[in-house]
């Protein structure tokens, strides 16, 4: 059995005792659930100090010390208690010119720190209306993830996030999200196995709401969702959290 997972990236929101707030609420409900809440970093080492779910740093430096003004290493995140990252978020990729081969340089850097990793990847709008959105997510994977073998590869959930979908409140459909999880599963069984392609979670990420959640948590091969908006109000990621779990 896969593993069902919700994700929640806060991105560059809530002050600090907001933040502390939301998880406390958060944390009411998450019990027995496998609920990541990806901060702001500056938050991790108070939040660490709460019972509640796991929580995670929505980006780092690859390397591990250094002259890197701003940056923070994952040792750093480890020692204020987080031991789960985001790696390529469409935000850090269009924003922050994150390409595929930094990217597998964060990806091998958290694996060697056994650290859990929630892998975004996504197809800009112009890619989904020439259809080439398939190919062109799996060529993110093969450049950035696929080269970790199977025992690493334990450490990896994929969330599949169409960069049309976040934060627009255009939400792709139950048909489109299944398609392509399916593809991405597809491509993990056809570079590893069927066993490994069938162990790992895959999440939808964009827009996905306390209205939408159900009908894309019912797709087969969607496994969870990582929640931006939505994640922000503990009624709405309560909600979202019982489509997942079957509580509604
Ligand atoms: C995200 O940023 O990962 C995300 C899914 O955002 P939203 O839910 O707001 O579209």
């Amino acid at each position: 059995m896969r593993k069902k997972i919700l994700a929640a990236n806060w991105k560059m929101n809530l002050l600090r005792d907001e933040a502390f707030h939301l998880y406390k609420e958060i944390a009411t409900f998450s019990d027995s659930k496998e609920i990541f809440i990806f901060s702001p970093s500056l938050y991790l080492s108070e939040l660490s100090s709460i019972d509640g779910p796991k929580i995670g740093a929505q980006n780092f430096h690859f390397e591990k010390f250094g002259a890197f003004t701003g940056e923070i290493s994952l040792d750093q995140i480890a020692s204020c208690g987080a031991n789960s990252v985001l790696i390529g978020h469409s935000e850090r990729r269009q924003i922050f010119n994150e390409n595929n081969e930094v990217l597998k340089l964060k990806v091998d850097a958290a694996i060697e720190k056994d650290f859990d990793i929630i892998f975004c990847c996504g197809e800009p709008l112009e890619i989904r209306k020439s259809q080439n959105h398939v190919e062109y997510v799996i060529e993110q994977l093969k450049e950035s993830l696929f080269h970790l073998d199977v025992l690493q590869l334990k450490n990896v959930s994929i969330a599949y996030e169409p960069i049309w979908a976040i934060g627009t409140g255009l939400t792709a459909t139950a048909e489109q999200a299944e398609e392509m999880h399916l593809e991405i599963r597809n491509s993990i069984s056809h570079v590893y196995n069927v066993e490994v392609a069938d162990s790992i979670s895959i999440l939808y990420g964009g827009s996905c709401n306390e209205k939408n959640a159900l009908e894309l948590f019912s797709c087969p091969n969607v496994d969870g969702g990582l929640i931006g908006g939505a994640s922000l109000k503990a009624s709405s990621f309560k909600e979202i959290t019982n489509a997942l779990y079957g509580l509604h």
